[in-house]
């Protein structure tokens, strides 16, 4: 059996060598390592399979979220409502704008922001709410939509976990993760969906005066050369990294079906165990999600109910499965982000979450006899 990783990038590389190396050479031969035409390539190739009028490139996921906030114009003192659930940088930037995170629970089921949460923290400061598209699926964008309208506030969309998952409306329409949103920020850091070789992201919008203000301020607010009308920052894909997500674009759907039927499997092993369950998804498709393509597993996570976690991560230690705990703490108890304001009674999802998940290994090159291995070895530690 080839050895268990909880993301196996160079197996994945081995498949698309062929593709990859090509592409990354054509950028060190014409040496236009920056905002050459491998970015602008890219870039088109991305608005197409999105749908969407605008991409972005920039440096990494994070500076993808900062950038759109400050694209919207947002303001010292000026509420974003996100969720407590979720990777630290989509909190971080809030802060680091001086803006004021409103951290608020999640959901029991899908782990995505909560809407009465969202409702109940809404203020007359309230500007932006930023749902997380958490492992691979959508939060309920067109509740989020609708409370936005209502308040009049900014949606962003972390789409860093959900890349080309579908998001279905309740008439039936259909809309790509991070199109929804007033602006989206996706990452392509190596181990996402779409990774690339190194640091990477992008922001989306379907507004061309959004699009412009951006353009300019990961680009030193330049709109004119050696003119800076905004204040900026340096956040550019360079051309290695676009050659890499070039090439491995066209494989993204093949990859998250990959993805979706590692999932399969791993609900199929744990059907009718007691003390695990499995991930829910939102169409309730149970795991076939190739139908409609509503998660894509980023993480694989499941819960536990009665059962020593730190001991189960030993024992799949030991036989060399590595496993995740996404994510052992709640934002709101970062030391960094924690508040006065917050009332641990609003955190009842979260702070038992974090008790119950564990995250198994999610990738494109698993293969049946790893499955057969990790599910029956948790099993065998589950039934004693
Ligand atoms: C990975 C991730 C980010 C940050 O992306 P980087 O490219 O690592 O900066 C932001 N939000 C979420 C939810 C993520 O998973």
């Amino acid at each position: 059996m080839k050895k268990i990783q909880m993301v196996d990038l160079k197996g994945q590389y081995n498949q698309i060598k062929d593709v990859v190396n090509p592409s990354i050479q054509e950028v060190i031969e014409t040496t236009s390592f920056i905002n050459g035409p491998k970015v602008h390539e890219f870039q088109k190739h991305l608005e197409q399979y999105h749908n969407v009028k605008h991409v972005i490139p920039c440096a990494n996921g994070t500076d993808a979220l900062q950038i759109a906030m400050m694209g919207l114009g947002l303001k010292p003192g000026d509420e974003v409502i996100t969720a407590d659930f979720t990777f630290a940088a989509t909190v971080e930037v809030i802060a680091l704008l001086n803006l004021t995170p409103v951290l608020v629970d999640v959901n029991p089921d899908d782990f995505n922001i909560n809407i009465e949460a969202i409702k109940k923290a809404i203020t007359p400061k309230t500007k932006a709410i930023v749902p997380v598209h958490l492992f691979g699926q959508c939060a309920n964008m067109e509740a989020i939509m609708d409370i936005a309208k209502a308040h009049n506030l900014f949606v962003i969309e972390d789409n860093a976990q959900a890349i080309g998952a579908t998001y279905t409306y309740k008439d039936g329409t259909k809309a790509k993760a991070g199109t929804i949103g007033h602006v989206s920020s996706t990452s392509f850091f190596p181990s996402k969906n779409l990774g690339c070789y190194g640091d990477g992201g992008a922001i989306f919008t379907n507004d061309d005066d959004l699009a412009h203000i951006i353009r300019g301020i990961v680009n030193h607010g330049m709109y004119k050369r050696y003119h800076h009308d905004v204040v900026g920052v340096n956040s550019r894909l360079d051309s290695i990294q676009a050659a890499v997500l070039d090439a491995k674009l066209p494989y993204l759907d093949s990859y998250n079906r990959a993805r979706q039927t590692a999932a399969k499997k791993y609900n199929e092993a744990f059907k009718g165990v007691e003390n695990i369950i499995t991930p829910v998804t939102v169409n309730n498709c149970d795991g076939i999600c190739d139908a409609c393509d509503c998660h894509v597993f980023h993480q694989y996570t499941l819960k536990l109910k009665g059962v020593d976690r730190d001991a189960l991560v030993k024992h799949l230690n030991a036989h060399d499965i590595p496993c995740g705990v996404y994510y052992p703490i709640p934002l709101h108890r970062q030391k960094a982000y924690a508040d006065s304001r917050y009332n641990e009674s609003d955190f009842k999802v979260t702070n038992q979450l974090i008790k119950e998940v564990i995250s198994l290994p999610m990738h494109t090159e698993l293969d049946d006899e790893q499955i057969e291995y990790i599910t029956s070895t948790l099993k065998n530690f589950i039934n004693g």
